[in-house]
């Protein structure tokens, strides 16, 4: 598994190794849109450190741009019944790609991100953003926790 941390919150986030590498991938199929999904997997049991096990296919309603992607929602409510059904897994936030760009997140990002954090309907306050990007050419992740109206960027570690 892939490991990221954020030192302040005391904190990891793990993305499994079929995870990562589908998400490398999807970087270097130089795709020209953005693509994107929801984060699905599952908290350990002190609720510190988050397991990323699924990042899904963009729902078939999703809007697609070179610039922006606005994620659709078909599909979604039966997936994550049946991964909480089958395995205890759950909605853990949202990725998507930045085609040829940094994964910096953009002030849309934020605040979209924000207000899924304020939106009972997710049921999730502390969302995490993946977002797929690059630096020098190299594939490169950025991963963010949104808690309390803050971010907090997750730095890769070794493991
Ligand atoms: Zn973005």
């Amino acid at each position: 598994m892939k490991k990221y941390v954020n030192e302040e919150l005391d904190s990891k986030i793990y993305i499994e190794n079929n995870v990562y590498k589908r998400l490398l991938m999807i970087q270097k199929e130089r795709v020209k849109l953005e693509t994107g999904g929801i984060i699905i997997g599952y908290y350990d049991e002190d609720c510190r450190n988050a397991i990323i096990t699924e990042c899904t296919n963009p729902p078939k309603d999703s809007i697609a741009t070179r610039k922006c992607f606005l994620r659709g929602v078909k599909g979604l409510k039966s997936l994550l019944k049946k991964k909480w059904n089958e395995k205890n897994e759950y909605y853990l936030g949202e990725w998507h790609l930045h085609p040829g760009a940094s994964p910096q997140p953009s002030i849309t990002d934020i605040f979209q991100m924000k207000k899924i954090e304020h939106n009972p309907k997710f049921n999730c306050q502390e969302p995490i953003l993946l977002i797929v990007g690059e630096k020098y050419n190299n594939f490169e992740i950025s991963l963010i926790l949104f808690k309390n109206n803050k971010q907090y960027f997750y730095i890769e570690s070794e493991p």
